[in-house]
């Protein structure tokens, strides 16, 4: 019975717009707006593993929602609800009261509603968050359309993360457990950007798959990278180990026509985006400084050729 008091309690909310049927049966029923592609993610956080186990249990549902929301951004798509897997060692109202708030506020914030899940008990904290999404059928941003000459682009500042989870109690910290999807972003770059991926790995990794997808390669101009002012006091070296190896920065990487990135700004999207580098035909990622080849060995990158 514990089961179905936690979801009446915590995930379950009356009425929710769109949803023709949520929580309480044995499956959600949504009606697919015509003419669009249902877009379907998962990504599941251990305790411990993909959050430090002191994590508060608000920014552990924050980052459960937000990581998936994430994803539907990079292809493009706008966001319409998730589906929760939750497995607890333990009953915790306390716990479940924090981390349901932080959940529903990183939906509410993005117009998107809990419309099912799962509750099991076992012996580690496991979230495994399934989000959906809608795009116009045909109209998804994928990983292989990037071309020749194309600018490569960042959103919002990379490696804060990374030097957060080296650094907690910093005020990086934030970075690393509440985590921005640039929902509004991905949307706008449909039909804008060639391809696009969002950076859960690392942009030098991430950037990888783009060029190994799109069959091309890329030269990156280390002094622009966007780093925040708290890693400027590092050695450059440093800076760009946490910009282009660290993880969890949730920005979108894409690639753009020159064109297509003026038309693009003139959008005003809401977050700031940065031009790194090119897209060359070369099949290989490689680094320059002020004009000059730069090459580069990165801790924990994962050469893409
Ligand atoms: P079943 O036994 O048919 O799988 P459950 O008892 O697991 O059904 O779930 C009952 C209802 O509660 C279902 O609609 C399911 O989607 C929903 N649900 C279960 N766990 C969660 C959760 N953690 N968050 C949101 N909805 C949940
Ligand atoms: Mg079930």
């Amino acid at each position: 019975m514990a089961e179905f008091s936690i979801i009446d309690t915590y995930f379950n909310r009356p009425h929710q717009a769109d949803v023709d049927l949520g929580v309480g049966d044995d499956s959600a029923l949504l009606t697919p707006p015509p003419h669009h592609q249902l877009v379907i993610c998962a990504d599941t956080l251990v305790a411990g593993r993909h959050f430090p186990l002191d994590t508060t249990a608000h920014a552990i549902g924050w980052k459960s929602v937000a990581v998936n929301l994430s994803d539907i951004a990079a292809m493009g798509a706008k966001p319409h609800s998730i589906l929760l897997a939750l497995s607890l060692p333990q009953i915790d109202h306390d716990w479940l009261k924090g981390f349901s708030q932080g959940l529903y506020d990183c939906c509410d914030q993005f117009g998107v509603r809990l419309i099912g899940g799962d509750t099991t008990q076992s012996p580690h904290l496991t979230l495994s968050v399934t989000a959906l999404g809608w795009i116009e059928t045909g109209k998804s941003v994928l990983r292989s359309g990037a071309q020749v000459n194309d600018l490569v682009v960042v959103s919002g500042t990379i490696g804060d993360a990374a030097y957060g989870l080296q650094h907690l109690g910093h005020p990086l910290q934030q970075r690393l457990d509440y985590p921005t999807p640039r929902c509004e972003l991905g949307t706008i770059l449909k039909g804008l950007a060639s391809s696009m991926i969002d950076v859960s790995d690392g942009l030098a990794q991430d950037l990888g798959h783009i060029l190994k997808a799109s069959n091309v390669g890329a030269k990156i101009d280390l002094s622009r990278l966007p780093i925040d002012n708290a890693l400027k006091v590092l050695s450059d070296q440093k800076q760009w180990e946490y910009a282009l190896a660290g993880g969890d920065d949730y920005e979108l990487c894409f690639t753009i026509s020159m064109q297509n990135y003026q038309d693009f700004l003139q959008l005003q999207p809401n977050v700031k985006t940065t031009i790194i580098g090119k897209i060359t035909q070369q099949c290989e990622l490689t680094f320059e400084k002020d004009g000059l080849d730069h090459p580069l060995q990165l801790n924990g990158y994962q050469h893409f050729a």
